[in-house]
């Protein structure tokens, strides 16, 4: 089977590896060059360990972060690494043909999906593909490329975040505050990233009261926070974001399958969309294994296999509790942000 990966991140790139370890020779296509991405506050949940097992670079990931909730005997339930230590490791000798956009998908008489265009620096090449896989991120291009209709679901809170170079003492401590919502710190060795729920007041008003009253918060509200949002130095380490759930109700049409975050995004206190993004590229592989030439078969039984996982999730999203309870509930005064007056 030919395929192509669009999108060369953590997921596509664990695909492409898992596929060659099957013996099949993926195309991946990324449109940013080699070794950029962004950096973030980022915990590696169990459920992507295996994947990551498998292609040879768990454990090296696993001794790059600090352990969440370690348990004797037992895996940790989470690892809070550097996200640039687990990029690293997956783009190590992986054949990925950089600053590659896909901007069109081709399709026969019949309106199967039979490859991509992309652009690169010498212009516009078509890859054919009996089967294309969308790796390429939550806004997915290829997704509204294929027809597929996503559909988002604004939680009822805003997220305020920092992130600091200083490492918190914990790598992990979080709290609900009165009002259902929650705070939390997030610390790898290099550094750390706390973040909370806040009113969607807009970025401007979040932001208003200034670096030393965002700082105090964090330290008065979570004192395993102190020392690291003590480092933040600069309103650019503070971001004010309205987080998105993300689903979608098909997977697939033939010729093209999403997975990762191209299919679905889960709320910012669960932690879990790159587990569930790398089982999916285990899953995806092992039913390509299974219908080596068959590239529809593999997205059917692909789908049999995930939607049982993937679908509880997004039901149980926590995010989803205060959809219901917004508004109805206010905090402590203490708690409320931005402080009124
Ligand atoms: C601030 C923040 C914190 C997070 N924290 C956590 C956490 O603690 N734990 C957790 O599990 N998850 C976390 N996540 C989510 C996690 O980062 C994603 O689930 C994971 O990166 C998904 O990987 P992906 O490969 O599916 O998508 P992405 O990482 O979005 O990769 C998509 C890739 O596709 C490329 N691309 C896009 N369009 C095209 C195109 N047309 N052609 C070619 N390439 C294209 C992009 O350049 C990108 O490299 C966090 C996300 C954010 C933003």
């Amino acid at each position: 089977m030919n395929i192509v990966i669009s999108g060369g991140g953590m997921v596509g790139m664990t695909l492409a590896r898992l596929l060659r370890l099957r013996g099949f020779e993926p195309i991946v296509l990324e449109r940013a060059p080699a070794g950029h991405y962004m950096p973030r506050g980022y915990m590696l949940g169990f459920q992507g360990y295996e994947p990551l097992e498998e292609v040879g670079v768990y454990k090296e990931v696993r001794d790059a972060g600090r352990p969440i909730a370690p348990r004797p005997d037992q895996p940790p339930v989470a690892v809070a690494v550097r996200f640039g230590a687990l990029i690293e490791a997956l783009a190590r000798d992986l054949p990925v043909v950089y600053e590659h956009t896909v901007v069109e998908l081709l399709r026969d008489a019949t309106d199967r999906i039979t490859g991509v265009v992309a652009e690169g620096p010498d212009g516009r090449v078509e890859i054919e593909a009996d089967l294309v896989v969308a790796c390429d991120g939550m806004m997915s291009p290829v997704r509204g490329m294929a027809g597929i209709e996503p559909r988002f679901e604004p939680l009822a809170d805003a997220a305020l975040s920092f992130m600091s170079p200083v490492p918190a003492e914990t790598s992990f401590a979080m709290k609900y505050l009165s009002d259902g919502g929650h705070i939390g710190i997030l610390s790898w060795f290099e550094g750390s990233a706390g973040w909370r729920s806040v009113d969607k007041v807009g970025q401007e008003a979040a932001t208003a009261p200034g670096l030393d009253a965002i700082k105090k918060m964090w330290a008065e509200l979570l004192p395993e926070s102190a020392t690291a949002v003590e480092g933040v130095t600069s309103m650019d380490q503070i971001r004010y974001s309205e987080p998105q759930l993300l689903s979608c109700q098909q997977w697939w049409v033939p010729g093209l399958v999403l997975i990762g975050d191209s299919a679905h995004f889960f709320g910012p206190e669960t932690g879990v969309s790159s587990g569930i993004g790398l089982g999916d590229a285990h899953a995806l592989a092992q039913a390509i294994l299974q219908n080596p030439t068959d590239a529809d078969g593999a997205c059917r039984s692909y789908e049999l296999w995930r939607l049982p996982v993937v679908r509880p999730y997004e039901a149980m999203d926590p995010g989803r509790q205060r959809m219901v309870t917004a508004g109805n509930v206010r905090g402590r005064p203490e708690e409320i942000w931005p402080p009124e007056d």
